[in-house]
């Protein structure tokens, strides 16, 4: 048996712009920048970290900025089509007033009785607010541009996008625990045994052929793992099914194994501690390079060859 997940930790994906991204997701969108690192594996390339006001495991959204020229991402099977943040429902006029006052086009639908509001970040990833007075595992930042009573309450769900619905499925229901829930209009969903915040998994059909990882796209999408213990037993449930599971890997907020599973999603697993005071106090969270300690001793020549970035620019009297 394998453990159940109660739902999703973080997403990543990838930018272009650095200062484009930070002013879009903390200036617009109200998250907290939580951390400034670089990736790991590729230490020209930052890796920024929004999230609520403590950086809590399913409220975080992360990007890996490109510079490089050329580099664009295209959208297709076995891509994250929209990541959804839960908006309280007397919140959406706020939304829609916001987004539309900074030139953003927004789509509104309703979908399984709910209201939501589809846009694009800028470089075109798809994102989504949906009204949902869903349980919220969020802290508001009371600091923020965003008043604490409308501020994103954390994932509310991924929607993946694949060939075929059966393979993905299986994965999601047979080792994930994930449940069929509802299917409306060409849209399965799920929802993890556990229940509560971000426990949503949205599959969608595309015949649009394979998608290419680049700027523009999402890279891969995590689900909490409980322990550091649990990590074994999921390495294990993902090899009964037939993937190949990575090792774990220190990430240093949190420890990670990677899966891509049939329908071509990266799938990560990531524990919830230790978390983002790892390396800085909450108080002071995203305000400098953070490096693992293996880095360190490379720390100015990584300063020197990261691109031009300022750190986000909020308005906070921009209501
Ligand atoms: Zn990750």
């Amino acid at each position: 048996m394998s453990p159940n997940t109660p739902g999703l930790h973080h997403v990543t994906a990838i930018a272009g712009d650095p200062q484009d991204n930070a002013d879009f997701y903390v200036g617009t969108l109200g998250l907290r920048f939580v951390k400034k690192t670089v990736n790991h594996d590729d230490t020209g390339t930052y890796h920024f970290y929004f999230g609520d006001g403590e950086g809590s495991p399913g409220t975080n959204i992360t990007f890996f900025p490109w510079t490089d020229q050329g580099r664009e991402g295209q959208f297709g099977a076995g891509q994250t089509q929209t990541t959804a943040y839960a908006i309280p429902a007397e919140s959406v006029d706020y939304w829609r007033d916001r987004l539309e006052s900074e030139g953003i086009d927004i789509e509104e639908t309703e979908r399984f009785d709910e209201t939501v509001l589809r846009f694009a970040d800028p470089d075109g990833i798809g994102l989504e607010l949906v009204a949902a007075d869903a349980e919220t595992a969020a802290t508001p930042w009371e600091d923020g541009p965003v008043p604490t009573e409308h501020q994103l309450r954390g994932f509310y769900n991924v929607t993946l996008a694949v060939d075929e619905f059966g393979p993905t499925e299986t994965i999601l229901t047979d080792v994930l625990g994930y449940e069929l829930e509802a299917e409306a209009d060409g849209r399965r969903r799920y929802r993890s045994a556990t229940g509560g915040p971000g426990s949503i998994v949205d599959l969608v059909e595309t015949d649009a052929g394979r998608g290419r990882m680049g700027v523009g796209t999402v890279h891969h999408v995590a689900f909490v793992a409980e322990s550091v213990a649990e990590q074994e037993r999921w390495r294990e449930a993902y090899a009964d099914a037939g993937l190949s599971p990575s090792a774990v890997i220190d990430r240093k907020y949190f420890q990670s194994i990677y899966t891509r599973e049939p329908g071509g999603v990266l799938f990560e697993m990531a524990t919830t501690g230790p978390g983002f005071t790892e390396d800085e106090p909450l108080d002071e969270l995203g305000e400098r390079l953070t490096l693992p300690e293996r880095l360190e001793n490379e720390r100015e020549e990584i300063e020197a060859q990261l691109p031009d970035f300022d750190g986000p620019t909020v308005d906070a009297s921009g209501e």
